[in-house]
């Protein structure tokens, strides 16, 4: 007996919705004036792109094709399907779109077929639900919005209008996802670091090259420091690696064929030169000049590096997707048997890391292994054997919610990819822990063992937080710029009430600034509500509102963000309560 997995099923659903759209949209724009393209299955839903000649179609527009499209789906009784020859497709096709997917179809020698349901005939490979009209329910889907896409993803061909349309199991989970993008679109980073002035994009800069300003640098330093804060006891030594190369270290690590057209190129007089890609090789060229023994073993670099990968202009965004990228990598060196107990390490760094910004419930992590197919594979299987029965074994042992995906390894080696959960339910993956048979082979690396042969080392690159511009992107979006005090650009506000009690509170500002406390004076010549509501807009997690009692009692007024009033405290209390909060990083 077969039974569809849940996956498979969502999809069959979501693609099943695109070909009625399709046929809805022919019905309404008719057949014969708008050239229909190709409808897949996406993550939250489906889309179809359609070539409407000279109709403009907009979001004005998708409330009549969606109510037509529940009038439709009860007619949608059974999908039938049939193979056809390239001509007869090419016939019944009318259009260049189809003609070039009919051609491709038929150059790869594989069948063509078409599926018809509800009067509506397409090409398809299949993968639908067989009875469209009882499996969905018509209150599960809704069309979104209208976009641009150019054929096959390609500038130089036409733009063609893209429908999207979102589709859960049920009406319940689609009600979840729309309320979920309502609440990520208040969060969403761009906005919020232009209002909390975190950083910039300059037009004379370019897109995709965001620039930090003082505020986002702090996060950004706080964050960076906290992950080698992790790594300096754990053996970990940090390294420095520069921004350009010879092209040659990329053609022997094999990175020059594998990322091509992302490469960015440098000349310097008559000389040629790659920005790095990635930091591995460089990495790979501080350990072979050393004359390592296995008492050395392991070896660990620790680098927040920045890197440079050419990316479409049309898919920059803010932070999370750009063309300079910081790393925080590191790469270790060690044997085979050393692979489980520095696996383990990383993992309590991943841990400790994720913990502190609240992310561990819901995570869990892929486990990457071969499939059937070795080719694919680089490394002998005795090794592969071991490296994927360490990460398994050390995920075990740190009791790690565990997938294992099964042909989802890299080429060089197996894998171990974690996904977070942010504080409104969205899945990032970040983490990853990566074991690599390959680069040591191509860079020869060595060191000697205890019979004094030489010995070859398995390398283990490791990412906590993936990249800091994407991790400061997450981070914004999941505190919604409520950042805890560790975080917080400004820590704390000293407010005067008024003129007369500045003195005092210069005083508990200075207090704040000697412990390292980042604070702000702020004694302009407004009332006290407009201060307040300027410490909450910008979202300090505390303030401190000094007037005639506190100057009489020696104390301060405390409030927080997120705990309201807390009352009078003298300095003392209020320097140790916040460092305190700061060094457990809560
Ligand atoms: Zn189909
Ligand atoms: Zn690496």
């Amino acid at each position: 007996m077969y039974f569809m997995d849940k996956n498979e099923k969502i999809n069959h659903q979501r693609h099943t919705l695109a070909h009625l759209l399709a046929a809805t949209v022919g019905k309404i724009y008719k057949f014969d004036k708008i050239k229909l393209t190709l409808g897949p299955a996406v993550d939250n839903g489906f889309y179809y792109d359609i070539d409407f000649g000279d109709e403009k179609v907009s979001d004005t527009d998708l409330k009549k094709i969606e109510d037509t499209m529940r009038k439709e789906l009860p007619k949608w009784t059974e999908f039938t399907h049939k193979e056809i020859s390239k001509d007869e497709a090419l016939k019944f096709f009318k259009n260049e779109y189809k003609a070039e997917l009919i051609n491709e179809i038929s150059e790869r020698g594989e069948k063509i077929t078409t599926y018809t349901c509800g009067g509506f005939t397409d090409l398809c490979r299949g993968g639908h639900l067989e009875h469209p009209a009882t499996e969905i329910d018509p209150a599960s889907f809704k069309l979104d919005r209208v976009a641009g896409a150019y054929w096959r993803g390609d500038e130089k061909n036409k733009m063609l209008t893209r429908i999207y349309g979102l589709a859960f199991a049920t009406k319940a989970e689609l009600d979840a996802y729309i309320l979920q993008q309502e609440e990520a679109r208040k969060r969403d980073h761009r906005k919020l670091g232009k209002e909390l002035k975190l950083f910039t994009i300059s037009d004379l800069v370019g897109a995709g090259l965001p620039l930090l300003q003082p505020n986002g640098m702090i996060i950004r330093k706080e964050i960076e420091d906290y992950l080698w804060d992790l790594h300096k006891n754990k053996g970990y030594s940090r390294v420095w690696t520069p921004h350009i190369t010879k092209q040659g270290l990329y053609e022997t690590s094999g990175h020059a064929a594998k990322f091509g057209n992302e490469l960015f190129r440098v000349k310097g007089g008559d000389e040629e030169f790659f920005m790095k890609p990635m930091n591995c090789p460089h990495h790979m060229q501080i350990f072979v000049d050393n004359q390592f023994s296995y008492r050395d073993m392991p070896v660990r670099y620790f680098e927040p590096a920045t890197v440079y990968r050419y990316e479409k202009a049309g898919q920059l965004s803010g932070l999370t997707r750009v063309r300079a990228i910081t790393q925080d990598d590191g790469h270790l060196f060690c044997r085979v048997s050393q692979i489980g107990q520095e696996v383990s390490t990383i993992v309590g760094i991943i841990k400790s890391f994720y913990s502190t910004m609240n992310m561990m419930e819901g995570y869990w992590v892929r486990l990457s292994v071969r499939g059937d197919d070795m080719s694919k594979y680089l490394g002998s299987d005795e090794v592969w054997n071991k490296a994927e029965s360490a990460l398994e074994i050390a995920a075990k042992e740190n009791k790690l919610n565990y997938k294992i995906g099964r042909d989802e390894a890299a080429f060089y080696g197996p894998k171990l990819d974690f996904m977070f959960k942010d504080a409104i339910g969205r899945e990032w993956q970040l983490a990853t822990i990566q074991c690599d048979f390959n680069l040591p082979e191509r860079f020869q690396l060595k060191f000697t063992n205890e019979k004094g042969e030489e010995e070859r080392p398995v390398v283990i690159h490791r990412a906590i937080s993936g990249s800091l511009e994407r991790f400061m992107g997450v981070m914004i979006e999941h505190y919604a710029g409520n950042f805890p005090l560790w975080l917080s650009p400004v820590q704390v506000k000293v407010i005067p009430v008024r003129e007369n009690h500045n003195e005092y509170a210069k005083k508990v500002f200075e207090l704040l600034k000697e412990h390292d406390i980042r604070a702000e004076f702020d004694d302009a010549d407004l009332n006290l509500g407009t201060k307040v509501r300027d410490a909450k807009n910008n979202k300090m997690p505390y303030w401190i509102v000094i007037g005639d009692k506190e100057v009489e009692a020696d104390k301060v007024t405390l409030e927080s963000r997120d705990n309201g009033q807390l009352g009078q405290i003298s300095k003392e209390e209020l320097v140790k309560k916040l460092l305190e909060e700061i060094k457990q990083k809560k």
